[in-house]
């Protein structure tokens, strides 16, 4: 007789972060398991969203899934199927890592030039958003101000 997960009595609640999206679930019961939740795990361990997956992937493993009554189903995929391990997709951290030798500077180094162009988090978010830092707002100069004479 096969026992679904859900009605193990000392079941806790599990995560899911995609590496690629950054997607994040809580299976708050601990029944549903990864599939259940949208994720899917590699052989080298990545675990991303399902939609990541190639069309015909996807249907490969959501196939297996849908076969599964018992919600036991947690993906094993192939690394020749997994986005991460084809360098179809790219992690943050190893674009990051990437990135930095590109430029030969540090990562202490290139917060000192952002820091030059971003006094605070917000202003950086309008380089971020716009690719070029923010108007100044224009300082009122000491003339536009009317000195009262009160002799
Ligand atoms: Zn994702
Ligand atoms: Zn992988």
């Amino acid at each position: 007789m096969k026992i679904r997960k859900g009605f193990v009595s000392n079941s806790s609640s599990s995560s899911f972060q995609c590496e690629y999206c950054h997607t994040y679930e809580v299976d708050e019961s601990g029944d549903y398991g990864m599939f259940n939740m949208g994720f899917v795990e590699c052989k080298n361990g990545h675990t991303i969203c399902i939609s990541h997956l190639s069309d015909e992937n996807r249907r490969k493993y959501e196939q297996i899934g849908e076969d599964d009554e018992d919600f036991q189903y947690e993906p094993l995929i192939e690394s020749h199927d997994c986005p991460l391990c084809q360098m179809e997709l790219i992690k943050d951290s190893d674009l990051i890592s990437y990135l930095l030798n590109e430029t030969g500077k540090t990562k202490v180094e290139i917060l000192k030039e952002i820091r030059k162009k971003a006094v605070d988090l917000s202003t950086f978010a309008v380089i971020l958003k716009d690719g070029k830092v923010p108007e100044p707002i224009e300082e009122t100069k000491p003339n536009d101000f009317r000195v009262i004479d009160l002799d």
